[in-house]
């Protein structure tokens, strides 16, 4: 990848973790991409869901290359880089060359995404990068509905391609009160998601810890979680 094609592409960043420990296995630099399609209840990054707007901050391809690397003496034990959001898919095309420059450095990339594209660039992203940790919101159509704003119709095409193309995959799931806190609910998801290449199975603990956001942008939080 020449240097040109770095300096003179951008993305929309909504925020950087260097040394994450949470994201990916190993030590991280976590690039949370700015923009996202869906509306979840509960979010906590609320103000990384606009776009172009000028609510996240736009740094070249270079500027982040750079940033990767400086911090690749930590990346042991399967540590890297990872791409999340927001969604980082929603700027699937621009990121390509980020993406081949720092598999060229020997760098392990994660995509972080909750599946809700599905264009030709962000099925590209995705068999581009090494791992792929996926969030499933909700294991039925009408409460993923509810809960989004969005059928799981795109969630599931990515999981069958991931399982298709055996791509390494985590699955991760909030733990939301009345919903997915039974035993029987998370079998239900642990058969659905099972697969030879899927490496973990995580259920998070539900937080509010993004709650304030919400009555910053004058919206209505579902607190029932
Ligand atoms: S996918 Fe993530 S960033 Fe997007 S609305 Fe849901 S929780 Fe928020």
């Amino acid at each position: 990848m020449s240097l040109f094609k770095l300096i003179n592409r951008f993305v929309e960043v909504y925020k950087i973790e260097t040394l994450g420990a949470l994201d990916g296995p190993g030590i991280r630099t976590v690039i949370f991409l700015q923009g996202c399609p869906m509306r979840c209840a509960y979010c906590h990054n609320a103000d990384s869901w606009r776009l172009g707007v000028g609510d996240g901050e736009i740094m070249s391809l270079q500027s982040l290359y750079d940033l990767a690397l400086r911090y690749k003496p930590y990346y042991k034990n399967g540590g890297g880089v990872t791409f999340s959001g927001g969604e980082a898919l929603m700027q699937a095309q621009a990121l390509m060359p980020l993406v081949h420059a720092l598999k060229k450095a020997g760098i392990h990339i994660t995509l972080d995404t909750s599946g809700s594209i599905t264009d030709k660039a962000a099925m590209k992203l995705i068999d581009a990068v090494d791992l792929v940790i996926l969030d499933i919101k909700a294991t039925e159509e009408d409460f993923h509905q509810s809960l989004t704003g969005h059928s799981m119709e795109k969630p599931m095409h990515v999981l069958n391609h991931l399982k298709k193309t055996e791509k390494p995959y985590w699955i991760r799931q909030v733990v939301l009160k009345g919903h997915y806190d039974t035993e029987a609910q998370k079998r239900l998801l642990d058969a659905l998601t099972e697969h030879p290449s899927r490496e973990r199975l995580e259920f998070l603990p539900y937080h509010n810890l993004g709650m304030d956001k919400w009555s910053d942008w004058q919206m209505k939080y579902r607190k029932e979680f």
